[in-house]
Parts: structure tokens; sequence; C-alpha cells
């Protein structure tokens, strides 16, 4: 199965592609990962872009995709969480395989900007938490799993976070008219989140 996850900024469509990739066994492509974990000669100019809250070129995204789902993990399908996210990129996808279902998960901008200002990610596990909603570290700036430091993702402030969702108003959601997508409403608790997207699969 290849699903593709589309929504603004801290709608949890990471959240929900982590928890339903496991559901479903198939792999969680997250092309932010894929871009933030990129090592020697390239991260320069990778970081430039994403900190700045710029999309990186479509040339190269489009190669890193290409180098990723060759991987065993994704024989069974996977979900694209970050991609495409613009026409141009939504067109090569379809060069070079067809897709099963496009889901939107919708949030407003007043919700997008709460969640994402709030935002705190674990430097050691990865795990995400939230002090403005939730879930809100126990103690600040700690890690409940693992007692790694938490800290903001540099793309996270207020400049960068009004551009990405510029363009994510602008290009990115020109793709859900260029496929048959679905909405789920992603203003409501994570699990019925889950919920609504099952129903859109089975
Ligand atoms: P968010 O969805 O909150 O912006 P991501 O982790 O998905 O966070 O992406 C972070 C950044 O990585 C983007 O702002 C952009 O710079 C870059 N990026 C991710 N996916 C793509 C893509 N498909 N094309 C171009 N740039 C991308």
């Amino acid at each position: 199965m290849r699903l593709i996850f589309v929504g603004p900024q801290g709608s949890g469509k990471g959240t929900q592609a982590d928890i339903i990739s496991k559901k479903l066994k198939i792999a969680h492509i997250s092309t932010g990962d894929l871009l933030r974990n990129i090592s020697g000669g390239l991260k320069e100019e990778v970081d430039s872009y994403i900190d700045h809250g710029n999309l990186v070129p479509d040339d190269l995204i489009l190669r890193i995709l290409n180098e990723r789902i060759i991987e065993k993990d994704c024989d069974e399908g996977f979900i694209l969480d970050g991609f495409p996210r613009n026409l141009v990129q939504a067109k090569e996808l379809d060069n070079i395989m067809d897709v099963d279902e496009v889901i939107e998960i919708d949030v407003s901008d007043k919700e997008s900007v709460k969640r994402i200002s709030g935002r705190r990610g674990c430097v050691s596990c990865g795990a995400i938490f939230n002090v403005e909603t939730s879930p809100r570290p126990i103690t600040p700036g700690v890690c409940d799993r693992c007692g790694g430091d938490l800290t903001q993702r540099k793309d996270d402030n207020e400049t960068a976070l009004k551009k990405r969702l510029e363009t994510y108003h602008k290009e990115t959601k020109k793709i859900l008219s260029h496929y048959k997508s679905v909405k789920v409403n992603g203003e409501q608790d994570i699990e019925k989140v889950t919920e609504d997207i099952l129903k859109i699969l089975k």
C-alpha cells in the first residue's frame, strides 16, 4: 500500500504516519527527517534551506526519495510524509508509481502556530513533546522517556514558520486537487484522527 499524508506544519501527519505505518507494517518515509539526517558535504546547503523555512530544490529531494524507496522495508509499501510538496514533485511521482490514497490532515493556521511554537524534541531519542498542549514534559526541558535534553527545531521560529505555512497554502495544497484526496479533521485527539484515517483505508 502506498499512501501520502498531507497537512500543514503541526498537523500531526508525522505522528499519524508513525502510528499507521506500524499498524500496516509498511515504511514511514519522512522527507524532513531524511533531510535533517544528511551528513557530509551537502549538510550545510540543506540546512540553509530548512532553517529559513524554504523548500529544498526539487531535483535534490527527488534524488533522495528515489534512493529511499528502493530499500527493503519499502517492499510492502510506505507512507510518504512531507512529499510531494508541490505540483512538480507530484507529477514526478506520477512517473514513478501509482498511489493508493492521499489523506489530508486538516488544521487551522491558528492551531498550527500554537502547536509548532510549543513543540520540543528530545536530542537523544527523538520523542516529541509540547509545552503548550500535550504531551507536556513532566520536568521542563527533560525527556520523560529517556532523560535527554529537549530542544526546539531551528525552523520552528515565528519567521520560518510563517514562510512554511505560506508555502503550504500556495504550493502544497495544489497537490490535493491533483489527487482525489480525502480530508480528516486534525484538530481531534490523536486516537480519533488515527481511527478516521483507518476508516478511509478500509
Ligand atoms: P514541516 O512539515 O513541519 O515543515 P518537515 O520535517 O516535514 O516539517 O520538513 C522540514 C523541512 O524540510 C521543510 O520546511 C523543507 O525545507 C524540507 N523538506 C521536507 N520535505 C520536502 C520536500 N518534499 N521538498 C522540498 N523540501 C522539503
